[in-house]
């Protein structure tokens, strides 16, 4: 090693990851070329991009181009590209001392079963080299600094060294390949060409294929003696043709030379300027593969174009699973790459498509926008607003066509209903359209989860809203206290238990006319006939005694105490303010570390406790009152409904401990144990509802 070559240690996942490569069997060992290539792809972007707005980035050489130059004599692949190149941070950072979330996400994906062609899914594609490379250098030449060597036969370290042997690269990167013993047919021109055109037709960079020629020349004898060098001297000598006529007046002769000529490999023009028509479901596939380094098949793709005053065309993509890390922040935040004229601009271009249509992939191409274009004007920019409208246009046209299929639009559900619910959340225009792809299971749905069309079409005739639950999980809504009245009356529930529900419902607010309406909020309508309603007003009087009792108990604990018209089962049940948060809602925020806790009291549920009437227990509470209004024992047996019902409302203790307490007294008095039989450290001490124990003992209470 020369003087000025340092070792890095390769950081320990991404060791792991190398040993992992090199090490399981697998014979689907081509794709490294199409990864390589996709880097190279990558890089040329970034100069390309760079150039728009300084030209001088290109000082260092106008072509844009890949190369793969095959070294059989050495066993050698090496595939270069006139790209943006790395410094020697860029090296240091990019390949090998810092792993990238996809690295580890990439080795569990394996583990479980998934295919090692899904790597550039997982941004640690480069290292698919050592699938067929046993060592692996790269010599690199960016802009602002010198030539580079990164050297590394894995084994948990690589190199990096000053080039100054022969730092000619102008720029770009050429990765050299020193190819295992049995790994040479990817030094065969034939088998390049072959997976070139499977894996990176569509790449929009000329890809170049260094190839080994014989041409004939013809020579004078004379003249070829001394021109023939010694490779093709044995050619020469084959190849003496003489020529009868030639013979007598000058002696030539033919000689075959071995030369070396460069083939463009991918000269399609590009996909989607092309007729859609001319376009096979394979070649879209193709495409959507080199675009995305998705390992299958989309799910479903809209080509179009759009002419008038405003001119462009676009390919868009919808794959069929979620990436492992669509809603990691830090991540880019688009997937649609903006071309303008044929010519690339970028691949992240925040303006091009709202965020909740950051899973769709695919290209759009603009006759209007200046090439020059730079961030900062992007963001005023008339024509990408009307571009980005017509994206999410048709997006949700594609959704609809795929909705069209029951099984894909499930798949497209299962991957992607969250993004559609966001999109409900942040889309005022498109709101109601996409209401229409919102699927839920309800009390009526059975195994199949419902539209909302659906939902509407079952209605009785006297229903007017459609009502939802929200809530952890299908199991925990489906025996909520909440259902009770409504399961009665055939009314259906919608079971709402993503988180995202409960945000996107806030904005929805209704459908096709019809208010959605949460079974466990405050000011639920339910349609009642006249005699029902004379039966609640008649309650009403009758309870406010006691409701008011109550509430003077609870104190703050609760806005009010009054007769539900909800619960058929259930002595009570807690509901929330119209336009506070749910009780699924607060155990949401809860949940959400370091949030504003200013927020939190101010949105936290009020709280109303609805009591059942025709419940025996909350009967005979009323009696208890009705015979006297001092009763102690209504206290404890308050807070003890109060605990129960936040519990099955949905909301968690505040004091679980007190609660115990009270269960355990009520315990004892099921196993007649007399409280001064008990040990003294066991005694019901900090029950805050029991400060006055004395008068208020459980026995009291039958
Ligand atoms: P990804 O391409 O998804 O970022 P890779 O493992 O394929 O992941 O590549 C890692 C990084 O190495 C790239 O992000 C890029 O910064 C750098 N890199 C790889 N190949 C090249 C290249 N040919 N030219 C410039 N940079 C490259
Ligand atoms: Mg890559």
């Amino acid at each position: 090693m020369s003087g000025n070559t340092e070792e890095f240690a390769f950081q320990a996942e991404i060791s792991q990851l190398m040993s992992l490569i090199i090490n399981t069997f697998y014979s689907n060992k081509e794709i490294f070329l199409r990864e390589l290539v996709s880097n190279a792809s990558d890089a040329l972007d970034k100069i390309r991009y760079e150039s728009l707005t300084d030209p001088s980035k290109l000082d260092s050489g106008k072509d844009l181009f890949i190369r793969i130059i095959p070294d059989r004599a050495n066993n050698i692949l090496a595939i270069r590209d006139s790209g943006i190149g790395m410094t020697k941070a860029d090296l240091v950072n990019n390949l090998g001392t810092i792993a990238k979330s996809g690295t580890k996400s990439f080795m569990d994906a394996l583990s479980s079963g998934a295919d090692i062609s899904m790597i550039g899914q997982f941004g640690v594609g480069f290292y698919s080299a050592y699938l067929v490379a046993d060592k692996v250098s790269l010599i690199t030449k960016h802009n602002d600094d010198e030539q580079y060597i990164w050297e590394s036969a894995a084994g948990g370290s690589f190199t990096i060294t000053r080039d100054t042997v022969n730092p000619s690269l102008g720029r770009g990167t050429e990765i050299r390949l020193h190819m295992k013993e049995d790994q040479l047919e990817y030094l065969e021109e034939k088998r390049i060409k072959e997976i070139v055109k499977k894996h990176s037709e569509f790449i929009s960079y000329p890809i170049q294929l260094v190839v080994e020629k014989e041409v004939e020349k013809e020579v004078s004898d004379h003249e070829g003696e001394e021109e023939t060098e010694e490779k093709s001297e044995d050619a020469a000598k084959i190849e003496e043709v003489e020529d009868d006529e030639d013979k007598k007046e000058k002696k030539t002769k033919k000689v075959k030379e071995l030369t070396t000529e460069t083939e463009e490999l991918n000269k399609t023009k590009p996909i989607w300027t092309r007729n859609p028509e001319s376009i096979t479901a394979e070649e879209y596939g193709s495409f959507y593969k080199a675009l995305s380094n998705d390992w299958e098949d989309h799910l479903a793709v809209k080509h179009f174009s759009v002419e008038g005053q405003l001119e462009f065309c676009a390919v868009l993509f919808v794959p069929k699973r979620a990436p492992f890390d669509m809603f990691e922040t830090k991540k880019k935040r688009n997937n649609i790459k903006l071309y303008v004229r044929r010519v690339f601009i970028m691949d992240d271009c925040e303006e091009l498509i709202p965020e909740w249509l950051n899973f769709i992939k695919g290209v759009v191409d603009s006759e209007d926008l200046p090439l020059n274009i730079s961030r900062e004007t992007l963001q005023q920019n008339k024509i990408l607003k009307v571009i980005r409208k017509n994206l999410v246009k048709k997006s949700i046209e594609l959704f609809s066509e795929i909705a069209e299929d029951k099984d894909n639009f499930n798949k497209f559900y299962e991957s992607f209903g969250k993004n559609i619910k966001l999109g409900i959340h942040e889309d005022t225009q498109n709101r109601a359209k996409l209401a229409e792809f919102l699927r839920y299971f309800s009390t009526k749905s059975g195994d199949e989860p419902t539209s909302l069309k659906d939902y509407v079409t079952r209605m009785p005739e006297k229903q007017k809203n459609i009502y939802y639950i929200t809530g952890e999980s299908k199991q925990v809504v489906e025996n909520s206290p909440f259902l009770e009245v409504l399961k009665k009356k055939g009314f259906e529930v919608l079971y709402m238990v993503d988180p995202i529900d409960e945000y996107a419902v806030q904005q929805l607010k209704e459908y096709d006319g019809k208010k959605l309406m949460s079974v466990t909020k405050e000011g639920l309508e339910l349609e009642e006939d006249d005699a029902e309603k004379a039966q609640r007003e008649e309650e009403i009087k009758s309870f406010e005694p006691l409701c008011k009792s109550m509430k003077e108990i609870l104190g703050d604990r609760v806005e009010k105490v009054t007769v539900s018209n909800r619960i058929t089962d259930s002595p009570c049940v807690l509901v929330t303010g119209q336009f506070g948060w749910s009780a699924n809602m607060e155990r949401i925020m809860k949940a959400q570390a370091l949030r504003d806790s200013s927020m939190s009291s101010y949105m936290a549920s009020k709280k109303t406790m609805e009591l059942n009437p025709g419940h025996p227990i909350i009967k005979a509470l009323k009696s208890k009152l009705d015979a006297d209004a001092n009763d102690k024992t209504v206290k404890d047996l308050t807070y003890l409904l109060y605990e129960t019902s936040m519990l099955t409302s949905g909301f968690s203790l505040d004091d679980p401990t007190a609660f115990a307490s009270r269960i355990q007294s009520m315990i004892k008095l099921g196993l007649s144990i007399d409280e001064d039989d008990e040990p003294a450290d066991a005694e019901v001490e900090d029950a805050p509802a029991l400060e006055d124990t004395e008068e208020s003992k459980m026995e009291e209470v039958d």
